[in-house]
């Protein structure tokens, strides 16, 4: 058993890191570790792998081993964890790049108990001279990044990988082992335990939802380029991917984009290594904002404020698509994820595949179907993605894709849900869609003539609907899993349960059609998350800030401070380190090493700008509490319902109601229009809006009694929205 408690945890999650709560699964992972227990831990990029392992590393006695495929990614984790704390040996790594002299001085900050984590590539563990030395030393555990390189059947395999457990075993001293990846496939999962022998582990699995990403599918049109100019352009100084499926038309892309004055370099393979890393670095320290790539870019980089990934083309695959897209907003800040989908695309993905292998041929339309299913739907994004990894996404309308922001009318599609069922059955479960299809249209082929199918009663019998119609209705029945797909003989449609009572007993079936992307109609872009309370001119100059710290001190400007901080800070104007302190992402060794010039910075700004400064930052007593209404200013202004503020905060409604009346009163402006637009009528607003104007007091007992015929807490909303306005 361990002695380090869970308030340990807490404190040290705030000192170190300077976050207040954990997020989904890490405090479990830790205390199963800290237990002395073996883990496993699946959760999608941005989940906070990284923190499973550096926490606990931090507390317990002796060095972390992390095993690491990337020289890049070290050096970032390295540097983000010395700027968490006063000791630059805190965290080291052990590689080829490093010299004779910083090999001895890494080996002697462990010998003396500085070093908490060191990071190495599994090639360096596999060296004579190292295993030796790490012999001698209290080793806490073993973390295995990117765990997924170790099976054949993951999507980045490294044969080294397969050596690891083998030298833990031989040739160092035994310790629990973490591994670690948001690679997901059953086989996989599989696979990494039995190579590293933890069969026994405990396993974690997070959920795959990234509330924070907006996805998006646009036409492809003749004007993509002009379309993806415009959208850059409005987006002015913010990092982003673009990935194109061929290195000529990533060269081509960055090169019209150079043209059009944006900051972009190319990003492929086949580039010198040398100029791969000079582009990663200039991203990563924001000299350029734009990487145009293949999919060869993205798994070194652990850049949390990528703002928007953008696919030129549209991916081979959802797993593909998944990962890529999940580079961005990674801090939880703003992510679009937009694709651009033509159906010509598409043949010409399965046009080159015909080269291939018969079997991969067939695995890679099968992918190839899932994306364009998932491109031309018109139901919620979100919920057909997290469908396809095997997780239920329970809400119909998620407010952050397209389909949701943008609904289309629903039809009755019992009747025709029935006929497929029918068919599905009739067939013994033994097609595919476009079989299903063939027999829906009635459409005579060598197989539907082989198995007789033209004699069954369903032939033909949806000759009068579209083809996208009856696509729409078998994906649709797919993700109410009234039909499943086979896993072994992936693709072959089956009849769930619910899909037989349902045949039994019909009930309502509500679909929206699938989008036509024939007749190009050109969506209009959405614009989310707005910063109404942060100052947007201080946002700026703190940003300038951090990118010249960044260059003086040669460390990412996401080591300084990270996006979502800088915003807290031009919303609460700390002014004191020990202020700084309140804001989220910053504990005292941040605040320390690089607060000043910053808190300078805000008091200059709000001495020019005579700005009073909401109460609660300033009273260092109640640091809880303001952290509290940073979260919630934070969360209305990527426009969170309330009713899931008051829930992620564990307060009621009523509680946020005094929340919000705190916060508008004493000077922050806020819009909850959005919230207000649900729930009241727009005349309804205006009455009571206008009350409040014409009215002596704000009391809300007096409204009450003016305006009966509404409740308290929609009286006490528009007042919000009311002091907001006029107040503020
Ligand atoms: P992954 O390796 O799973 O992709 P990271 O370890 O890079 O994710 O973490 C993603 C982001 O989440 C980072 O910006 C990190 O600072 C942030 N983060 C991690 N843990 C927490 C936490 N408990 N509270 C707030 N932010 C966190
Ligand atoms: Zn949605």
């Amino acid at each position: 058993m361990s002695k380090i408690t869970v308030p340990d945890l807490y404190a040290a999650l705030k000192q170190h890191f300077g976050f207040d709560a954990f997020k989904e699964n890490q405090l479990e992972i830790i205390r199963a570790l800290l237990d002395g227990h073996n883990v496993f831990v699946l959760m999608p990029t941005g989940g906070g792998k990284s923190m499973c392992y550096q926490l606990p590393a931090l507390l317990m006695e002796g060095t972390a081993i992390v095993v690491s495929p990337l020289i890049a990614l070290m050096k970032n984790q390295v540097d983000t964890l010395r700027g968490t704390s006063e000791n630059d040996g805190i965290a080291h790594y052990l590689n080829s790049m490093l010299t004779k002299t910083e090999v001895e001085q890494v080996k002697s900050d462990i010998q003396e108990g500085k070093t908490k984590l060191l990071y190495v590539s599994p090639e360096s563990l596999t060296k004579e001279d190292y295993a030796r030395f790490l012999r001698t030393v209290k080793i806490s555990f073993y973390a295995i990044d990117e765990a997924h390189c170790i099976s054949e059947w993951g999507h980045d395999f490294r044969p080294e990988y397969r050596k690891i457990y083998d030298i833990i075993a031989e040739k160092l001293v035994p310790a629990p082992i973490m591994a670690l990846t948001a690679t997901a496939t059953e086989k996989v999962r599989q696979d990494i335990k039995k190579c590293l022998n933890i069969q026994d582990a405990k396993e974690f699995k997070s959920s795959f939802n990234r509330p924070n990403l907006y996805y998006e599918i646009r036409t492809k049109t003749k004007n993509i380029d002009k379309d993806l100019i415009n959208f850059i352009r409005q987006n002015r100084g913010k990092s982003g991917i673009i990935y194109c499926l061929s290195r000529k038309t990533v060269e081509e892309l960055a090169e019209v984009l150079k043209a059009n004055d944006i900051k972009a370099e190319p990003y492929h393979a086949g580039l010198e290594p040398q100029v791969r890393n000079e582009t990663q670095d200039k991203f990563i320290m924001q000299d350029i904002d734009i990487i145009v790539a293949t999919i060869a870019f993205g798994m070194g980089i652990d850049k949390p404020d990528v703002r928007f990934v953008i696919h030129y083309d549209i991916p081979k695959s959802l797993e593909g698509y998944y990962q890529e897209t999940g580079r961005a907003g990674r801090d939880g800040g703003e992510g679009k994820c937009i694709a651009f989908y033509s159906p010509e695309d598409l043949k010409r993905l399965e046009k080159f595949m015909e080269g291939k292998p018969v079997a991969e041929q067939e695995i890679g339309r099968l992918l190839l179907k899932e994306t364009a299913a998932y491109a031309e739907t018109s139901i919620c994004r979100r919920k057909m993605l997290l469908n396809y990894f095997g997780e239920t996404y329970t809400k119909d309308n998620c407010g952050n894709c397209d389909n949701c922001l943008m609904p289309k009318k629903e039809t009755e599609a019992k009747e025709d849900l029935a006929k497929v069922l029918r068919i599905i059955l009739a067939t013994n479960e033994d097609f595919r869609e476009d079989f299903i299809k063939n027999v829906i249209f009635g459409k005579i082929t060598e197989e539907v003539t082989l198995h007789n199918l033209q004699d069954l009663e369903e032939f033909g019998c949806g000759e009068d609907q579209s083809e996208s119609y009856w696509n729409a209705v078998i994906r649709q029945a797919l993700i109410a899993k009234y039909i499943k797909k086979d896993i072994d003989d992936y693709g072959i449609l089956k009849v769930t349960e619910s899909g037989k009572k349902f045949l039994n007993k019909p009930t309502s079936f509500l679909i929206v059609e699938d989008r036509d992307y024939k007749d190009a109609e050109s969506v209009e872009p959405i614009q989310t998350g707005a910063e109404s309370s942060v100052a947007p001119d201080l946002y700026d100059m703190l940003q300038d800030l951090r990118k010249k710290k960044s260059k003086e001190l040669k460390v990412p400007p996401y080591v300084i401070f990270q996006d979502p901080s800088l915003q807290a800070m031009a919303t609460f104007f700390p002014q004191t380190i020990e202020e700084l302190q309140n804001i989220a992402g910053v504990g005292p060794g941040k605040a320390k090493r690089y607060g000043k010039e910053f808190c300078e910075l805000i008091k200059r700004y709000c001495e020019d700008n005579e700005i009073d400064r909401p109460e609660d930052i300033r009273i260092r007593t109640v640091p809880k509490k303001s952290k509290l209404k940073v979260n919630i200013i934070q969360a209305i202004d990527r426009k969170v319902s309330l009713e899931d503020i008051a829930e992620s905060n564990y307060i009621d409604f009523d509680e946020l109601l005094n929340e919000l009346e705190s916060i508008v009163y004493s000077g922050t402006k806020i819009n909850i229009d959005y919230f207000l637009e649900e729930n009241l009528d727009d005349d309804q607003i205006e009455e009571v809006y206008d009350y409040f104007r014409q009215s002596e007091t704000d009391r809300i007992a007096i409204a009450q009694k003016n305006l009966p015929e509404y409740e308290p807490e929609e009286l006490r909303l528009v007042r919000i929205k009311f002091i907001s306005e006029m107040a503020n």
